[in-house]
């Protein structure tokens, strides 16, 4: 399947000069969305995970799905504020400016062995953070993967060390 055909290029969102990949006609595709995630599991080559971590928000929609597929669980990270229990945090630069990301600090346990997931790879500021979270938990960083990937951001510069796959690359 090509999947290429199910992103949507949003010229000028959220800001102007930015070409924003929509997800969604990926998301309502049937077809597309079981594909989709069939070749994300492929991309982990039957590698053993206790945890996925899905990133707010678009990391939302496969996350909890590789999670079952995967027998493993699933732990949010969120913009600061929204998780209600005990969090530890990580500033983080992005495509459009800076923030704060956060896990609970009962997420992952020392040894646990985490897949990153999210819908794209731009700076790699999200995901790097990401994975400093995992790594002060004690968990190990086995993947970080993504449906695409924005090649000309060379996100992958930040994630050095770290195993990171994507269905698609523009
Ligand atoms: P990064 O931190 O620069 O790698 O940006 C990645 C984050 O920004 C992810 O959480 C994405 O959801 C979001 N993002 C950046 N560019 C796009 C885009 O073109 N489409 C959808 N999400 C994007």
């Amino acid at each position: 399947m090509n999947y290429f055909d199910f992103i949507r290029e949003v010229p000028d969102f959220p800001r102007k000069g930015i070409s924003f990949k929509d997800i969604t006609p990926l998301l309502q595709n049937p077809k597309a969305l079981q594909g989709a995630k069939k070749a994300l599991l492929e991309l982990l080559k039957d590698k053993q995970i206790d945890k996925v971590v899905g990133m707010e928000s678009r990391g939302f929609f496969f996350g909890p799905m590789l999670a079952e597929q995967l027998n493993a669980g699933f732990v949010p990270v969120r913009k600061k504020g929204k998780l209600p229990y005990s969090t530890i945090s990580e500033n983080y630069d992005l495509e459009y400016g800076q923030d704060v990301l956060e896990i609970h600090a009962d997420g992952i346990q020392k040894g646990d062995r985490v897949l990153v997931h999210d819908d794209v790879l731009a700076t790699g500021g999200t995901a790097s953070a990401v994975c400093r979270l995992i790594e002060r938990l004690g968990g190990e960083v086995v993947q970080c993967n993504f449906l695409l990937e924005l090649q000309f951001l060379s996100g992958r510069d930040k994630l050095i060390g770290y195993e990171v796959a994507s269905l698609m690359q523009y």
